[in-house]
């Protein structure tokens, strides 16, 4: 299960504050050391960890006096509610165009599961948002990659453009839009070509696919399997083309809670969905304080 490691480990910590009806400097200090080596060990951004322990210790010590709750319960609080912030607070829904078609750019690195994630995203907005979506096969460096649209587009019954291999990423994105304007699709979701590291190439083609396309959303899939890395790469790509929002896949694996927990924080960007499973039903909005919650047990 996800956040296993740390989740055991923070509710150990906190059980044993929890009781306490007093609570001095020392008991804080002695329970943030605790924390701090959780966190660090779930692969979470050192800055991040450090921020987050100089916060949780502030208003622990100085704590804002609530009748209801123990000094240990609202120690306990504080860290729940530090925890939310750090994911981003509130639950981030997708933006859409005042004007349709909403565009939404898809991009990520090799492997992450942008073109699955593109897939359950068409199957989000056609269920739960009532839109006519149509799906974009920018990824003309692997055909391979083309056909695996084509085929989830089969499957989902949802319209998929292509022009092959032999025309540019920003003539494709070009041309769909013409036609999702023609044919009235709500949203146009873009597939861009991932690679296996980010370099300077994929990024010049991402920066022109997007200043054609004007999206309202740049989503970048990352896999929270890959912990720090992941953090990384949201740096890289947002610094490069910019971005808007997180998609974190593999949620359902066994991850032990970096990405998650550091992204937001990085990158000041919302994680806006969680990918936990193979199937096209399988992606969730992300919402912060149930995930911490989920953590605190
Ligand atoms: P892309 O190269 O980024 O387009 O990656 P793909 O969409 O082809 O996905 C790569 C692999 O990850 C595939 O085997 C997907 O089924 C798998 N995958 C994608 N998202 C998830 C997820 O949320 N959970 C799990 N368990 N597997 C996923």
């Amino acid at each position: 299960m996800a956040f296993e490691g740390l989740a055991q480990r923070l509710q150990g910590t906190l059980q044993k504050i929890k009781g306490k009806g007093k609570i001095n400097e020392a008991d804080v200090k002695e329970m943030m050391r605790e924390v701090r080596f959780a966190l660090i060990e779930a692969d979470v951004n050192l800055k991040v960890v450090k921020e987050f322990i100089k916060t949780v210790s502030e208003r622990a010590v100085g704590q804002d006096v609530m009748k209801s709750l123990t000094p240990g319960q609202q120690v306990v609080k504080i860290v729940q509610d530090e925890l939310t912030n750090l994911m981003g607070g509130e639950q981030n829904p997708i933006q859409f165009a005042r004007k349709s078609p909403t565009v939404i750019m898809m991009v990520g690195l090799q492997g992450a599961g942008k073109t699955t994630t593109t897939g359950k995203l068409a199957t989000v907005l056609r269920k739960r948002h009532n839109k006519k979506p149509l799906l974009v096969a920018a990824d003309i460096y692997r055909p391979a990659a083309i056909q695996q649209l084509e085929t989830l587009g089969k499957q989902l019954t949802v319209p998929v453009f292509s022009m092959g291999t032999d025309v540019s990423p920003v003539e494709i994105a070009k041309q769909a839009l013409k036609e999702a304007e023609k044919e009235h699709y709500d949203v146009v979701i873009i597939d861009t070509a991932g690679r296996l590291h980010v370099d300077e190439k994929l990024m010049q083609e991402l920066k022109d696919i997007r200043e054609l396309s004007k999206p309202d959303e740049v989503f970048l899939v990352v896999d929270a399997m890959t912990g720090q890395d992941a953090v990384n790469v949201a740096k890289s790509f947002d610094e490069a083309i910019g971005i808007t929002g997180v998609v974190l896949t593999k949620l359902d694996g066994d991850t032990r809670g970096g990405a998650a927990l550091s992204i937001r924080s990085v990158t000041q960007k919302p994680i806006k969905f969680v990918g936990m499973g193979e199937k096209m039903d399988a992606l969730e909005p992300f919402h912060p304080e149930r995930m911490a919650s989920r953590i605190l047990g």
